[in-house]
């Protein structure tokens, strides 16, 4: 026998829910009634986003540029500078006498969690150093621009405050950038190799300079 129970209204948008139970078969069926037309149509929707497109058109249209509040900007003609502390492009920095700063410790390729630094370690005894990059490779495609590898560094031998972001490449190699690139970028560093004096790290220090004293 067919059980009906009434109505009932639902909390959220006041769906209405009808029950009904046959205790014979144990089957329960659920109908819940549609909301009206009206409210089922993405056109209030649409119209509402349209409304607010056409609200930001109109104000950058007829705002004067003059005056340094718009919103958007004619990209590339115009760019905006990006902040002193902004994760750019790598850049491996020198030492006194220009040769990489780097000891190929292997601590930025064991940090970096989208593995894209390659670096294959070489034997010297260049000043009493012991190993030295003999390949540096950084996959900018693949970076996820976390800064970590900087902060794992012990020596200052790698930065990304070039103030300049991964340029765009048609060809997927293009996107790495070698050790010659990444020196072509850098610049000398007065902090102690290995240990204290990484100048650049100290609010206030110059951005680029290592001479901040
Ligand atoms: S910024 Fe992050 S993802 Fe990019 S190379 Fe450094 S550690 Fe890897
Ligand atoms: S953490 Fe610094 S010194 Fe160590 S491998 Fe990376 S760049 Fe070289």
């Amino acid at each position: 026998m067919a059980t009906h129970h009434a109505p009932a209204k639902n909390d959220d948008g006041g769906l209405e829910v009808l029950s009904t139970s046959d205790k014979n078969s144990g089957v329960r069926t659920v109908r819940i009634h549609r909301p009206p037309r009206e409210d089922a149509s993405f056109l209030p929707a649409t119209l509402k986003g349209l409304g607010i497109t056409l609200r930001h058109f109109a104000k950058n249209f007829f705002r004067s540029r003059d005056k340094g509040d718009i919103e958007t900007i004619a990209y590339p003609e115009e760019k905006v500078p990006y902040p002193e502390r902004n994760r750019g492009l790598h850049r491996l920095m020198k030492r006194e006498d220009g040769a990489v700063r780097c000891v190929a410790c292997m601590c930025c390729p064991t940090v970096c969690p989208a593995h894209c630094i390659t670096i294959i370690p070489a034997e010297t005894d260049d000043n009493g150093i012991e190993k030295f990059p003999a390949v540096f490779e950084i996959d900018e495609l693949r970076c996820v621009v976390c800064g970590l590898c900087v902060e794992a560094c012990p020596c200052d031998a790698i930065r990304m405050d070039t103030g300049i972001h991964a340029p765009p490449v048609e060809a997927r190699g293009d996107g790495i950038m070698t050790k010659t690139k990444l020196l072509d970028l850098g610049i000398r560093s007065t902090a102690t190799q290995g240990g204290e004096g990484a100048n650049w790290r100290r609010p206030g220090a110059d951005r680029h300079g290592q001479d901040d004293e």
